[in-house]
């Protein structure tokens, strides 16, 4: 079992290798201008082509290719297999025109919160067209993903409440228990039956909370709700599902995660993003009129935060559109998935993926920023993930998959990714 405190210093700074266990003296923290010095130094030790794996420089749409500044400096066009645009709506002729004409009617901005001058005709419209699609009552939209967690969190739950999650939760999820002041307790990944054993054993005299993810962001994989939720309601919990990456994405009609494992909507709290399928930037939470209505109230995320403009509402609205008129981008993703992972065999990609992501996990001796590197010198824009965002001897890389993706372009993955493995000693099965 795991508990959420995390020495959250030493997490980000292994991202850039900096020791942080020399910030600390006498049980305090070195002070601020010291601590800032150590990461300067440490960030200056790496070299240059380590340092631009980070905030890479984007010159143009985002589609199956993307232009990026490459580590020479120079703009360069590559396969984009870093960007959740699984549906390929980040560029899409629909959307772009549709947000065309919302910055006419609308501006481009609406500068300040919905309960105050922040809640336009097209955000109410974004509302009821979610709730249709998740088959809920009632949804409410956030500035971001993020935003929505903790506010999520912090709006409905009290330190009193214990809520039990998946380790491989999100970050944000994580924060919001922070921010909360919460008890929370992990268990293992999809472990249904350490699930059901601290249902039984821990006790609390506040509400009970289990939250998931539909989709895990970093493994692709999709939670047993079929199991979960039934687990939940037998022990009087709320049940959380965070489907960022299932939404728009799985099931006949991309409701999510629910849709593609049969299930039907009955009293989950559920939270998605725009920062997926949409390929723009904002959150939901999506449940009965009950909650939705109390939140609206209560999560400061949404109180004290400007609105959306309405124009990134538009895009998701014609993203909407897009998610029921074009149903093929949902079967061409899946194709593409099915085919990359067979091809992917080898390279341990076993259980078929089960969304549009692929994890491809790189043995803890190997250097992943050296192999993302070459990547990009071949013409791959691939995202390395190492910890915090993993565990760390979990790094790897993180595909993500888009519907417009040609077979070709994923053949060009597979190639790469045989020659860098090569390059690297790595050692594949046959
Ligand atoms: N939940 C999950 C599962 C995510 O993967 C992310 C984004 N990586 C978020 C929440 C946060 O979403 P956003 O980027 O829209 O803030």
């Amino acid at each position: 079992m795991n508990t959420i405190a995390r020495n959250e210093e030493e997490q980000s700074g292994n991202r850039y290798s900096i020791d942080f266990s020399s910030s600390w003296k006498n049980g305090r923290r070195l002070p601020l201008n010291e601590r800032i010095n150590m990461f300067h130094v440490s960030m200056q030790k790496q070299n240059k082509e380590e340092q631009h794996l980070y905030m890479r420089e984007i010159k143009s749409a985002t589609d199956r290719t993307v232009t990026a500044v490459d580590a020479t400096g120079n703009e360069r066009e590559m396969l984009m297999f870093g960007s959740n645009n699984y549906l390929g709506l980040a560029n899409h002729p629909h959307i772009k025109e549709t947000v065309k004409k919302a910055i006419n009617k609308y501006g481009v901005g609406i500068a300040g919160p919905p309960l105050l001058n922040g809640y336009s005709s097209l955000m109410k419209e974004l509302e009821k067209r979610l709730s249709k699609l998740k088959g809920t009552e009632d949804t409410m939209i956030f500035t971001s993903g993020y935003n929505a967690n903790l506010g999520l969190l912090y709006g409905l739950c009290t330190p009193h409440d214990l809520i039990i999650a998946d380790e491989y939760n999100h970050a944000s999820f994580f924060d919001g228990v922070k921010l909360l002041r919460g008890k929370c307790i992990t268990f293992e990944h999809n472990n249904i039956n350490q699930l059901e054993n601290f249902l039984k054993t821990h006790k609390t005299d506040g509400d009970l909370f289990v939250a998931v993810e539909g989709v895990y962001s970093m493994d692709g994989d999709i939670a047993p709700l079929d199991k979960i939720i039934p687990l939940a309601q037998q022990h009087n919990a709320f049940t959380i599902i965070d489907d960022a990456h299932g939404t728009g994405v799985l099931g006949f009609n991309g409701e999510g995660a629910m849709e593609e494992l049969r299930l039907k909507w009955s009293n989950e709290i559920i939270m998605g993003t725009f920062s997926k399928a949409f390929a723009v930037n904002g959150g939901f939470i999506s449940g009965s009129r009950e909650v939705i209505e109390y939140l609206r109230f209560m999560a400061r995320t949404y109180m004290f935060s400007a609105s959306l403009p309405p124009v990134t509402i538009a895009a998701v609205l014609a993203g909407i559109d897009v998610i029921e008129n074009e149903p093929w981008r949902r079967v061409q993703l899946k194709n593409n998935v099915s085919f990359l992972a067979r091809k992917l065999k080898r390279f341990g990609i076993t259980t078929p993926p089960q969304a549009g992501i692929i994890s491809l996990n790189v043995p803890k001796e190997a250097n992943i920023r050296k192999m993302a590197n070459d990547f990009n010198r071949e013409g791959i824009f691939l995202n390395a993930i190492e910890f915090p965002a993993v565990p760390a001897n979990k790094q790897r890389f993180r595909i993500s998959i888009s519907a417009n993706h040609t077979n070709d372009d994923l053949k060009k993955l597979v190639n790469t990714i045989e020659l860098v493995w090569y390059k690297h000693n790595i050692i594949c099965n046959d």
